[in-house]
């Protein structure tokens, strides 16, 4: 049953950098996402681009805009995402997650997981953003754990968004000609989707027991852990649908998906 007190929750694939300027079918079911989810009091955002050793969160009043990526045209370095931060929010955000010792980080804002979407999801940049960062000495199942800790935010009309992709793996991407999408890239897609669509939070936590289609897609975790926390916030019986799918390059996974809502 949907609880209509639970704003919905986004994971998104995020695909290149280069999404951020461009109108595809990935960025115009962002832009989609924008009109048909109710406009969050802030957002919580769990990007594949902030690995670190702890957690932490951002506490900037004024995040700024990350260009966190090489060699990519001059337009890209000048995108800019003014969107405000919230030193509130990121002081409930580290009680909310006491137990973990969160800390405050002033040397980070808005890294292109989350500002190469919400450009086009909300591009007025008016909605406050707390980044919470991936610590990368943890496991699957703490990822998921954060996540249930926190399911309370969406009772608060914040949007957690987790920004990463389900298959990522840059060594094989293709970067010319006409992308095929290679079979174990469609294989732990669909089955990461069929997992998702039936709650399945066990078999997603424990991917790696997938066995080769889950090495070649995730052969580091940071982007698909993401997924974790905006699973964590699931409810009993909460539906989710899939907004946005397929590849980009051959097997970037650009598979989203919305919890609730
Ligand atoms: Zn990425």
């Amino acid at each position: 049953m949907a609880d209509p007190e639970l704003f919905p929750a986004l994971f998104v694939g995020h695909g290149s950098p280069t999404n951020a300027l461009e109108a595809n079918a990935y960025t115009s079911g962002w832009r989609d996402l924008g009109v048909t989810l109710p406009r969050p009091r802030a957002i919580v955002a769990v990007s594949a681009h902030w690995f670190t050793r702890g957690t932490f969160v951002t506490a900037n009043v004024t995040p700024p805009t990350i260009h966190d990526f090489g060699g990519f045209a001059p337009e890209l370095y000048e995108v800019s995402y003014p969107a405000p931060g919230s030193p509130v929010l990121a002081a409930e955000l580290r009680a909310l997650l006491a137990p973990l010792n969160a800390r405050e980080a002033t040397d980070w804002g808005l890294d292109h997981g989350t500002w190469s979407v919400l450009v086009h999801t909300y591009p007025r940049a008016d909605i406050p953003i707390v980044q919470l960062s991936i610590d990368g000495t943890q496991p699957p199942e703490f990822h998921y754990a954060v996540g249930r800790m926190l399911a309370p935010l969406r009772r608060q009309g914040i949007l957690v968004f987790g920004s990463g992709g389900i298959v990522h793996n840059l060594r094989r991407l293709a970067r010319s000609g006409s992308p095929v999408t290679p079979p174990w890239a469609q294989e732990f897609d669909t089955w990461v989707r069929a997992c998702v669509e039936s709650g399945d939070h066990a078999a997603l936590i424990d991917f790696a027991a997938r066995g080769e289609s889950a090495e070649l897609s995730v052969p580091t975790p940071e982007h698909y852990l993401p997924l974790l926390y905006v699973l964590g916030t699931q409810g009993p019986g909460e539906a989710v649908t899939v907004p946005v799918s397929g590849f980009d390059l051959g097997s970037l996974s650009m598979t989203s998906f919305v919890v609730g809502g």
